[in-house]
């Protein structure tokens, strides 16, 4: 940790999140010049003092030092975006949460040409990234009274109890979760990655550090200009590897004249590569919640098992399929049990539809680097109304395992969306009216081959048409795995590190 900008690195990481703490970290390991920008404070290695007790606290989701992004006026009213700002990126806010996908998902992305992507080429880094995250599968002996209740009830309607969600290759099933938390806390990538190099002479980690554009010369990144301590700098580079996450990584390229002309142009920003794709191709699996009052008996469980002194808001996870899905799943069930919360009678599960139609957009507004961006994510606007048809398919399944006899008697009436959405008709309205999301941005900086107009990077993650430039987050991923998308962000990490790695090599 220093607070010394320095004037130049070999590899410039913008972001020390999710993804950019891999990069950094193998990069550095094997012996290159790493800078680590991170916009947000580096607290430091694990056990450090100055860490936000919330950022630790694996009970629950964290919540300071938050971008502060939302819906705007898209909606009625705000959906929230939530994105950490602070060395760990999101892996400092999420619910520890470890799920891969399924085959499927990667090999599409192959299929599109993009080699070194499929799901065979990627498992051996899923099982490096589930060591070095220190991912342990909850046993079902762990799980708190709503949770197992959920997970036992499963068999109910046909989803069968499995051991784990995590084999590439299984279609539906219930299980305790795989999550990356070692003694209640939160192993984020920082600790996971960064923690065992900052040692190293040829690491850098500053915070405070908001990359505001790339400097592009003839076709080359040469560097960042970065907002520190209020002051402006220039850092140079040989290599730039943007790794801002899904909502920011777009806006940095935007800023630094990478992206459709008829956005850059009314901000006054000299276009430096028309690439079209910046910004666009945003999706995330839509999300419902919904609530029962419990029982009177959950309600003395669930105290009990806070008593008993570990009570974490989410510990288990179905995979379904809506009538959509003929070989794998299209639904994850996530049952929400929030002790700390203090409405002991109310009790939650989510669905997510987890391979969406809809697409939307992440844009700028200005240059400045502080302003924030449009987001708007077109929840369920897919024309075909297959985004709500899935949401409510999920729901119904939810509300026949409610009524199971294993479920029955320990949940009271529906709270929400409640008796006012029972018919279909009602509930499609409900979900159009309530649009929400998953937590799981992708896409904006998608990977797609040079014919691919709407590429932004190749199967490299070399951003198409300038030199020394690369993205490494969530952004990249053309289409999202049916997965929640930590572990995924932690393989693109790998996965690009290693590309760099090779060249690195070769030179
Ligand atoms: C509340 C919440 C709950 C979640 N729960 C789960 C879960 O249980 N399981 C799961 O698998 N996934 C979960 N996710 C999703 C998962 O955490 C993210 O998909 C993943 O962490 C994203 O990784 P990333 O590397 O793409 O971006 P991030 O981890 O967000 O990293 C981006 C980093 O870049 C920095 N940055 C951005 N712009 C700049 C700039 N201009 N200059 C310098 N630095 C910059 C940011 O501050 C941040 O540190 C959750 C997410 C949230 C928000």
């Amino acid at each position: 940790m220093t607070d010394t900008l320095p004037r130049e690195a070999e590899y410039v990481v913008v972001g020390g999140g999710t993804a950019g703490n891999v990069v950094a970290a193998r990069l550095a390991e094997a012996g290159l010049d790493v800078l680590v920008l991170e916009a947000g404070p580096d607290f430091g290695a694990e056990g450090s003092e100055a860490w936000p007790a919330d950022l630790i606290d694996a009970t629950r989701l964290g919540r300071s030092h938050d971008w502060g992004y939302d819906s705007g006026s898209t909606y009625p009213w705000p959906v929230r975006f939530e994105r950490a700002r602070a060395i760990g990126g999101s892996s400092d806010f999420n619910g520890c949460t470890q799920t891969w996908g399924h085959r499927r998902d990667y090999d599409s992305w192959a299929e599109r040409g993009l080699a070194g992507w499929s799901a065979d080429e990627l498992s051996p880094l899923f099982d490096e990234g589930t060591r070095r995250m220190r991912v342990r599968q909850y046993r079902p002996d762990e799980l708190t009274p709503w949770q197992n209740a959920w997970y036992e009830a499963a068999p109910f309607v046909g989803i069968p109890q499995v051991p784990d969600l995590n084999n590439l290759d299984e279609a539906v099933g219930f299980a305790p979760e795989a999550v990356n938390i070692q003694d209640g806390v939160r192993v984020n990538s920082a600790f996971a990655y960064l923690d065992p190099a900052r040692g190293l002479h040829n690491l850098t980690v500053v915070g405070d550090a908001l990359v505001d554009r790339v400097m592009i010369d003839n076709g080359r990144a040469t560097g960042v200009v970065v907002r520190h301590h209020g002051a402006v700098h220039t850092v140079y580079a040989h290599t730039v590897i943007l790794a801002g996450g899904t909502y920011n990584s777009p806006t940095i390229l935007l800023r630094s004249g990478i992206g459709p002309y008829s956005q850059l142009a009314p901000l006054d920003i000299d276009v430096v590569e028309h690439l079209p794709g910046v910004g666009e191709n945003l999706h995330d699996q839509p999300f419902l919640l919904m609530s029962w009052e419990g029982s009177d008996e959950m309600t003395r469980a669930m105290a009990a098992a806070r008593a008993a002194g570990w009570a974490p808001d989410e510990q288990a996870m179905g995979k379904a399929a809506s009538s959509f899905e003929h070989e794998a799943f299209d639904l994850h069930f996530l049952p929400y049990s929030p002790t700390h919360r203090g409405d002991a009678k109310r009790w939650s599960i989510g669905t997510s539809a987890l391979q969406p139609r809809s697409r939307g957009f992440v844009r700028v507004q200005s240059a400045d680097p502080e302003a924030k961006p449009v987001i708007d994510h077109r929840f369920l606007s897919d024309s075909e109304g297959v985004d709500v048809a899935m949401l409510v398919e999920g729901a119904e399944i939810l509300r026949e395992l409610a009524a199971s006899p294993a479920l029955a008697p320990l949940v009271g009436p529906e709270i929400h969306p409640g008796p006012e959405s029972f018919s279909r008709e009602a509930l499609v309205a409900h979900i159009y009216r309530h649009p929400d999301n998953y937590w799981h941005p992708v896409g904006t900086c998608a990977m797609g081959v040079a014919s691919d107009r709407s590429a932004v990077v190749d199967a490299r993650a070399r951003v198409h048409g300038i030199e020394g430039l690369r993205v490494a987050d969530c952004s990249i991923m053309p289409q999202i795995p049916r997965a929640t998308t930590a572990m995924p962000a932690i393989v693109v990490g790998e996965r690009v590190a290693g590309f760099l790695l090779e060249e690195a090599m070769s030179r």
